[in-house]
C-alpha cells in the first residue's frame, strides 16, 4: 500500500544501490590543487572503490524553479548550492566526498568543512562509513572559515564541501554569503531530520537557497527495506547525541513506529526501576 507521503519519497528518492566492491581500488590524488589544503594523495583506508560514474540515486533532481533561473545569464562567477540529506547510514557522505572528488579531478579548487563536534574519526579527516577518508577542516562554525583557511586561498576555492551540515547554526548566512556573492559552488550534506523526525539544526532552513536537494535512503536494519529515519536505539533523550551504529540504526516507517514504542517503554521502565530503588534506600 502506497501513501501519498511514500508515493512521493519514492519520486525523491530512487532505490539504493550499494558501491561497488568488485571494481578495483585506487587513491586520490591532489584535490586542491593551488592550496596546500588537500595537495597530497590521498589513499583510502579500506580497499572499496567507487564507480567512475555515479550511480542513479546518486543523481542531484533539480528543483523545478531551476528553469527559471537557467533562463537568464547568470554571472560567471556566480555560485550554486546542492543540499543532500537523509538518514543515517544512508551515504551522504560518501555522495559529497564522490561530488567533491569529481569537482577537484575537474581542475576545481576544493575544500571541506565538518564539525568539530564530531571527534569519531579524529579532526583531521573526514571518513563515511564505508571507508573512503579525504582531509578537512574540523570547525566550531562556518564563519571563521574564511580566516582559518586564508583570505587568499578563500579567494582561490571553487567548490566547498560541508559535512554533518545540522550541527553549523550559521549554515544559512556562509551558504548564502559564499554562493550569492563569493561565488563559491557549495555541496552540503547534513541530517534533514533527529531521531525524533524533527528538523535538525539549519539544514532545512537553506532548502530555498538550494539549486537543488537530494534526499538520499538507507536500508531498514530489521526489514531491509528502504529506509528514510533514523532510530536511537538508547533511552538517552538528549537532541544532540553523537554516535555510530552503536545508537543508532535506519529503519523503515513501519519499523520506525514500533522501534520507537520499544525504546520508549524500555525508557519508562528503566526510569520507574530507578524510582523503586530510590524509594528503597
Ligand atoms: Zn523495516
Amino acid at each position: 500500500m502506497l501513501t501519498a507521503v511514500s508515493r512521493m519519497k519514492y519520486l525523491i528518492s530512487p532505490p539504493f544501490a550499494p558501491i561497488s566492491k568488485a571494481a578495483p581500488s585506487f587513491h586520490f590524488f591532489c584535490l586542491l590543487s593551488k592550496s596546500k589544503f588537500l595537495s597530497y594523495p590521498i589513499t583510502l583506508s579500506n580497499p572499496i572503490s567507487l564507480p567512475l560514474k555515479p550511480p542513479a540515486m546518486l543523481s542531484i533532481f533539480p528543483i523545478q524553479n531551476r528553469c527559471i533561473h537557467s533562463n537568464s545569464s547568470p554571472s560567471p562567477s556566480s555560485g550554486e548550492i546542492h543540499v543532500i540529506v537523509g538518514p543515517m547510514f544512508a551515504g551522504k557522505t560518501t555522495t559529497l566526498l564522490r561530488r567533491i572528488q569529481s569537482e577537484g579531478s575537474n581542475g576545481r579548487n576544493v575544500a571541506v568543512i565538518k564539525s568539530n563536534r564530531d571527534t569519531r574519526y579524529g579532526l583531521d579527516s573526514i571518513v563515511t562509513h564505508d571507508g573512503v577518508k579525504l582531509p578537512c577542516m574540523a570547525l566550531p562554525n562556518l564563519s571563521s572559515f574564511r580566516q582559518k583557511f586564508g583570505a587568499d586561498a578563500y579567494e582561490q576555492l571553487d567548490v566547498i564541501g560541508i559535512d554533518e551540515a545540522q550541527f553549523f547554526e550559521d549554515l544559512y548566512d556562509f551558504c548564502r554569503e559564499a554562493a550569492d556573492h563569493d561565488g563559491k559552488t557549495l555541496i552540503v550534506a547534513g541530517l534533514d531530520g533527529n531521531y525524533l523526525r524533527r528538523s535538525f539544526g539549519s539544514v532545512l532552513d537553506i532548502i530555498p537557497l538550494a539549486d537543488s536537494v537530494t534526499k538520499l535512503t538507507a536500508r531498514c536494519e530489521l526489514c531491509g527495506k528502504r529506509a528514510f529515519f533514523t532510530l536511537r536505539k538508547t533511552e538517552e533523550t538528549r537532541i544532540e547525541l553523537i554516535g555510530g551504529a552503536d545508537v543508532y540504526m535506519p529503519v523503515c516507517r513501519h519499523h520506525y513506529v514500533s522501534g520507537q514504542a520499544v525504546v520508549e517503554a524500555a525508557r519508562i521502565l528503566l526510569e520507574s526501576q530507578k524510582a523503586e530503588c530510590g524509594s528503597h534506600m
